[in-house]
């Protein structure tokens, strides 16, 4: 049997850890295109945070009670002055806005930033659990918030991640030539079936999600467990090729769409037009 590192807060994200265990992003990420995921695993392609995913990070740093460091390791976040830029003062309004509701405050009292490491389809995986809730919390919600019971009823806990959105609406999606749910779009179920598998427990999914709008919107998503399920088994179909891809075995595919792959084209032939289906990139 391998033995495989540690994880810990502070080398999750380091190359040796990401080399060693999947997780939900990198799942995601070689969705999108498995060339630019591994060349981001294997620390060959970085990629600046957006400022909508560093306010996302604000708000999660505000709710592990890391803020200061946060900002310390973040001088972008400030004006000249040391004032807040407006983005991240809106950061600060969806923390208002979530420490107004009684609901919200109980779905973030448990146990902060909890890894956990499992297997799924035999490969290796971390998790980083937002907000890990106790049964007992669990119970004192559907105690005072009774609607809360479908999603809550008896269970020995719940997983809860939260999520700082720009807004909740059905996003475009290119694959399916559609708008899709925020969920689909984004896998936020994909990452829940990995979470509830690594955890071990079958606890309950909730996203707990603040948007970036004026005012903030404010919402309880529980992702359904036997959605979840079906989401796990279409994980187990895929994650042996990407761990497939990170061993070296399998060569990873390149999507011709991204910035990884603009950056590393080598021009060698031409496209068609109308394009042929099996070669060329569709105009
Ligand atoms: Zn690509």
């Amino acid at each position: 049997m391998r033995t495989l590192p540690t994880v810990t807060a502070a080398n999750y994200f380091e190359p040796e850890i990401e080399t060693a265990y999947m997780g939900a992003t990198q799942v995601k990420s070689f969705l999108q295109c498995e060339e630019a995921a591994l060349a981001r695993i294997q620390g060959k392609y970085r990629t600046a945070p957006s400022q909508a995913m560093l306010a996302g990070s604000y708000v999660d740093a505000h709710f592990s009670g890391t803020l200061p460091v946060f900002q310390a390791q973040h001088p972008e976040l400030f004006k000249r002055d040391g004032s807040l830029k407006a983005e991240y003062l809106r950061a600060q309004d969806v923390i208002n806005t979530m420490e107004a509701s009684d609901l919200y405050m109980l779905l973030m009292a448990g146990e902060k930033q909890v890894i956990r490491t499992g297997e799924i389809a035999g490969v290796p995986f971390k998790i980083k659990i937002d907000c890990l809730l106790s049964a007992e919390t669990c119970r004192e919600i559907v105690n005072r918030f009774p609607e809360m019971a479908e999603a809550l009823g008896p269970c020995e806990g719940a997983i809860v991640d939260q999520k700082v959105m720009r807004d909740m609406e059905d996003v475009w999606s290119e694959e399916e030539r559609r708008k899709v749910s925020f969920i689909q779009f984004w896998g936020y179920d994909l990452q829940g079936a990995i979470y509830q598998a690594v955890e071990g427990h079958m606890l309950p999914f909730i996203l707990a999600v603040g948007t970036r709008e004026d005012p903030p919107d404010l919402r309880c998503v529980w992702l359904r467990d036997g959605h979840l399920s079906e989401k796990l088994m279409e994980l187990e179909d895929m994650v042996p090729r990407f761990q497939a891809i990170k061993e070296g075995q399998e060569k990873p595919r390149r999507c011709e769409k991204c910035a990884w792959c603009r950056a590393t084209r080598r021009l060698t032939h031409a496209d068609s037009y109308p394009p042929d289906v099996e070669r060329d990139v569709a105009y």
